[in-house]
């Protein structure tokens, strides 16, 4: 417990900002999250919109941590693997990991932002202000401004220390990006993303196979779809911005279903809505976000995608913001009070981890839509497993590192590309999982990996 009741002022109640009221409401402090929009859980929302993410390992560990991993299991969807849907509408499922306790889990981003505000809430010592939007902040005044969205009013607060959750358009980090020597850089894709979706079955049923991840890899696009509780698929088709095809030359109904009949006609036949989805739904830019330092001495630090937004194609980004949240945990217990050291060792702890999922996430979106329907990467993904079996104490696939394990990512990155020139080696020239040569990866591991636990346990 802190020795006095310090005020924590938080910006943001989305999936870091809420998560992270409740880690320190648990400590003890009062905490005020001031969030731009209104309150979900009493706003309308369009009926069946509905948006999800993969929740894994990082995720699944913090929600335990502040014991809400229950009740949001009781609403996610195991995905045992991807289904990947060929250019011929030819199924092809592959498996995550290594048995049925490697799964990621569909859940709602609604669902869970309510219940981690619910949960926040019923800590006497947090509240949330809807409606409030934050303009910046005087560091040196530890100000923050906002402006009341319904009265239009502006006003300051200013707390004993702030925490920035305000996504990848952060108004704190905009204010650190006018302070000496602050490194920012913000890399977009040529891509944008499109969130379009399948309905239930007239049963209510499923439409497609329900425990799996879709994929429609179509080597410079693709799209992918993820299960909801109530029947339905949440699909985003990731396309170029510009060019044909590209989103925009699909400018009208018929160019669209058109597309649609030539890339992904098995989809287009369970999507009645296609063409009002298209045209309602916004069309979303993807980017990279890099900066340095997370924090202006005790008074203010960055969390979660207002220090690192990261693209989507790990899956990563929300449970490595809760991971953020997790660490900065850990800083406390080390350091107390004392929230300089806390901040920096925080950003010490998850700088060199953030940039290394930015790089994963770029480096998976050439797998996932491009790789995963190649056969010698089946291949190399089903001798990455049997490895695992054989050497579990050296070699663990990446895939499994970055989401079944908490090893830190710049770990999982390191070994991960050691581990994939070993499994190019061994499956050089060779179509079938027994023609490997083992005795020959048992070498390779053994002289060029050190034993994964050595090595896991560091940098966190
Ligand atoms: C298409 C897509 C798919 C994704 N899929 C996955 C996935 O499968 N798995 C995964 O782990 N991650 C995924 N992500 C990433 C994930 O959405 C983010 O990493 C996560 O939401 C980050 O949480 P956050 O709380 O830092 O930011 P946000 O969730 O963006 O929350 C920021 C909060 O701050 C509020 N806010 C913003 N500006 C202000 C202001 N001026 N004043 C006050 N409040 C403000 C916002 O309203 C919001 O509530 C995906 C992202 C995209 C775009």
């Amino acid at each position: 417990m802190p020795d006095h009741q310090q005020h924590i002022l938080l910006v943001g109640a989305g999936l870091a900002g809420s998560l992270l009221s409740i880690y320190l409401a648990r400590r003890g402090y009062a905490v005020d999250v001031y969030e731009r929009r209104p309150d979900m859980r009493l706003a309308h929302m369009s009926a069946g919109r509905s948006i999800n993410l993969a929740l894994s390992k990082r995720g699944i560990h913090a929600l335990d941590e502040v014991g809400l991993l229950d009740a949001i299991m009781d609403i996610a969807i195991p995905m045992r693997g991807r289904m990947i849907h060929g250019e011929n509408s030819s199924l092809t499922f592959q498996p995550y990991g290594k048995d049925d306790s490697e799964v990621i889990y569909s859940v709602s981003r609604g669902d869970l932002n309510r219940k981690l505000m619910d949960l926040a809430e019923s800590h006497t010592h947090v509240r949330i202000h809807f409606q409030q939007r934050c303009d910046g902040m005087d560091f040196a005044k530890r100000a923050v401004h906002f402006t009341d969205e319904e009265t239009g009013a502006s006003y300051m607060r200013s707390e004993d220390t702030v925490i920035a959750t305000d996504g990848a358009g952060s108004p704190v980090r905009q204010s650190m990006e006018a302070t000496p020597r602050f490194n920012f850089s913000q890399e977009f894709l040529e891509h944008g993303y499109k969130e379009l979706s399948i309905p239930p079955g007239r049963d209510g049923g499923f439409q497609l196979e329900k425990h799996a991840l879709h994929i429609w890899p179509r080597h410079s696009f693709m799209l992918i779809a993820l299960p909801n509780p109530d029947g339905s698929f949440t699909c985003t088709l990731f396309l170029q911005q510009e060019g044909d095809p590209g989103f925009s030359s699909l400018d009208t109904p018929a160019g669209v279903r058109a597309f649609f009949e030539r890339e992904f006609p098995d989809a287009l036949a369970l999507m009645p809505t296609l063409e009002d989805d298209f045209f309602s739904n916004p069309t979303g830019a993807l980017g990279t976000i890099r900066c340095f330092p997370w924090h202006v001495g005790d008074a203010a630090a960055l969390l979660g995608d207002a220090c690192h937004a990261v693209v989507p194609f790990y899956g990563q980004g929300m449970n490595c913001a809760f991971e953020d949240c997790t660490v900065l945990n850990e800083c406390l217990d080390e350091f107390g009070t004392d929230w300089h050291r806390v901040f920096a060792a925080y950003q010490e702890r998850r700088k060199i981890n953030a940039d290394a999922i930015a790089d994963l996430a770029l480096e998976n979106f050439i797998e996932m839509r491009d790789r995963v329907a190649d056969p010698h990467f089946l291949l190399m993904k089903k001798v990455g497993l049997v490895l695992e079996e054989k050497f579990p104490e050296y070699f663990i696939p990446k895939y499994s590192m970055v989401t079944f394990h908490r090893t830190p990512y710049a770990v999982a990155r390191r070994r991960g590309q050691i581990q994939q020139e070993i499994l190019e080696e061994l499956t050089r020239g060779i179509e079938k999982i027994e023609d490997v040569h083992f005795a020959l990866a048992e070498q390779r591991i053994s002289t060029r990996l050190r034993p994964y636990t050595e090595e896991a346990g560091s940098l966190r």
